[in-house]
């Protein structure tokens, strides 16, 4: 019970970014764009956004496979994991 507990209390402080989002009261449709339809309004959400790194790294932590976090769409969310993941094995700049 307190292990679960706690780890509600970690999921919610993990969370608490999301208070100071940019796209608070924003259609959610707009960062779920059909696929090949533009993101560019969704990305103008984002920038200047202030917890704009905190986003894009929850939803790399989390696997987020849809939609624009951070400012990025999947295809970007994913050169970056690539980038990590070689970086991690130590091959800089493939
Ligand atoms: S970066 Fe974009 S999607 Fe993420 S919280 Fe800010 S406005 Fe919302």
């Amino acid at each position: 019970m307190r292990e679960m507990m706690i780890q509600l209390r970690v999921e919610a402080e993990d969370r608490r970014w999301q208070e100071r989002a940019n796209c608070l009261g924003v259609d959610p449709d707009l960062f779920f764009p059909e696929r090949g339809a533009s993101t560019r309004e969704a990305k103008a959400v984002c920038h200047g956004c202030e917890v704009q790194a905190e986003c894009l790294e929850y939803a790399l932590a989390h696997g987020e496979k849809f939609g624009i976090w951070g400012g990025m769409s999947e295809r970007e969310r994913r050169r970056i994991r690539r980038q990590r993941a070689l970086a991690r094995r130590g091959i800089v700049g493939a």
